[in-house]
């Protein structure tokens, strides 16, 4: 089957919905995600969205996240995605967003390596609210179709230009003839055995962008999220324990119950401090401790923790929390410049699966709902300047796959790109991975 749309975006995720919020109302947009709408790493965010106080902020607010990545980042997207967070904040909340707020002013909360308190927040489920929020307001937009349970198997390469994707429903191929791709399909945390990561993802951007030659950047950069709750003979994906719980006030204790690392520090030192702690004792796992705070400052602050702990028998009132490290961030991707577009012409990539630059080797708390917004923004707006002069060319020979040969390309999807980034980092070893 053969379908034409103005544009075609794989992902509901932050980005995937928001670029197609800000695209023109006159595009015909598709929109697309392999699993549920809700299925996305969008979803699970905890901790909040960072963002520039004030203008007077934002030196700051770019020296930290400069400072986290261990100024391996790009300061030109650094910039931008400080000097534009104000203003992306409020369009989400004129489209109806519900952050905390007391008498009417926002509360903001701090999370580790911020120098200031600038996380806005909903509770301890930021990234339902955000999700939900584009998702309701997507819905009302007649331009856009969304498919769910839709996969995209890869693109339609001619003569690398991007002119579409090829994408799989209800067990028939449907080759989607676009003007524009954008590749919003995040993480890569699905293909390890510890991840906090929805299974899902499995980097299968990074896999089409192998495929069709289109450039990577910084693969090596993984985050490890030092505070998964810790569960025994679990095979499913490991539940956070926020970082906002340590900024406000949490403290970690290893098993001799003794403090060992200053607990706002940038996650990769309070992660290599945990394994070590690990190590050391010979234990899977050390304590996070929040119940010295307000019982009912601890149930409102943090319910979702509150209550996923208590259903696992854990009251985080009364006792600390078992937590070890887990796969979390990818910093690497597809390599975008300013506005999100790939080396391989009229193909975008935004959010997780793109490497803006603004992480460096290691991502500033809750700076990625922040970079989805701000760099999906800019896709739309670099997209919607040049669709009108965007012509399509007959595509022949597109490759037909059957239900079995989509079955094989997603296992053959999953091998190359933890190929590849073991290829890319020594680190990475076969026991990270789950095959
Ligand atoms: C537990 C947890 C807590 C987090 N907390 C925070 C936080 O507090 N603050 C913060 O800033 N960040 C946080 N993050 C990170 C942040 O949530 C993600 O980086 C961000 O939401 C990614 O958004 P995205 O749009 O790139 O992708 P996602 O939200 O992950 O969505 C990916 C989409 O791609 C689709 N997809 C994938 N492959 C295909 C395919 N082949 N075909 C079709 N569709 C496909 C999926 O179906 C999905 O719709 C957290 C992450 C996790 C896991």
């Amino acid at each position: 089957m053969e379908m034409n749309v103005d544009v075609l975006i794989a992902g509901s995720g932050v980005s995937g919905l928001y670029c197609a919020l800000n695209l023109n109302k006159n595009l015909n947009v598709l929109l697309i995600s392999k699993s549920k709408l809700t299925d996305t790493n969008t979803y699970l965010a905890q901790g909040g969205i960072a963002t520039a106080r004030s203008k007077d902020d934002i030196p700051s607010f770019i020296e930290d996240t400069l400072k986290a990545g261990k100024y391996k980042n790009k300061l030109e997207s650094v910039k931008v995605l400080a000097e534009e967070s104000i203003e992306n904040i409020d369009n989400i909340m004129n489209i109806g967003m519900n952050l905390d707020k007391s008498e009417n002013k926002i509360l903001y909360t701090r999370e580790g390596a911020h120098s200031i308190n600038r996380i806005v927040h909903s509770k301890d489920h930021t990234g339902e609210i955000v999700a939900d929020t584009l998702i309701n307001e997507v819905k009302k937009h007649k331009n856009i179709t969304i498919y769910e349970d839709t996969y995209l198997c890869d693109l339609i390469n001619i003569n690398n230009k991007c002119e579409g994707g090829i994408i799989f429903k209800d067990g028939k191929q449907i080759n989607i003839h676009s003007k524009v791709v954008v590749l919003a399909t995040g993480g890569i945390g699905g293909l390890f055995k510890n991840s906090t990561n929805q299974r899902i993802m499995t980097g299968d951007g990074i896999a089409i962008a192998l495929r069709n030659n289109v450039k990577l950047e910084n693969l090596q950069y993984i985050q490890f999220h030092p505070t998964a709750l810790y569960e025994k003979n679990t095979d499913s994906k490991r539940f956070l324990i926020s970082e906002a719980v340590r900024g406000e006030g949490g403290l970690l204790f290893n098993s001799k119950g003794e403090r060992f690392v200053n607990e706002l520090l940038p996650r990769d030192v309070v992660s290599k401090a945990i394994y070590g702690e690990i190590k050391k004792f010979k234990v899977p796992y050390v304590n996070l401790d929040i119940s010295f705070k307000d019982k009912d400052y601890i149930e409102n602050r943090f319910p979702s923790i509150y209550n996923h702990c208590f259903e696992k028998g854990i009251n985080i009132t009364k006792e600390p929390i078992p937590v070890s490290p887990a796969q979390h961030y990818f910093m690497g991707g597809i390599s975008v410049d300013l506005y999100s577009k790939t080396s391989m012409e009229n193909l975008y990539a935004v959010g997780e699966i793109s490497c803006t630059g603004v992480h460096g080797a290691n991502r500033l708390a809750s700076n990625s709902l922040l970079e989805g917004l701000v760099f999906s923004r800019r896709a739309a707006i670099s997209i919607n300047n040049k669709i009108d002069n965007i012509k399509l060319h007959k595509a022949e020979n597109i490759k037909i796959f059957t239900k079995c040969e989509v079955e094989n390309l997603k296992k053959e999807n999953r091998k190359i790109v933890i190929q590849e980034l073991k290829r890319r980092s020594e680190d990475l070893h076969d026991e990270l991975f789950k095959y």
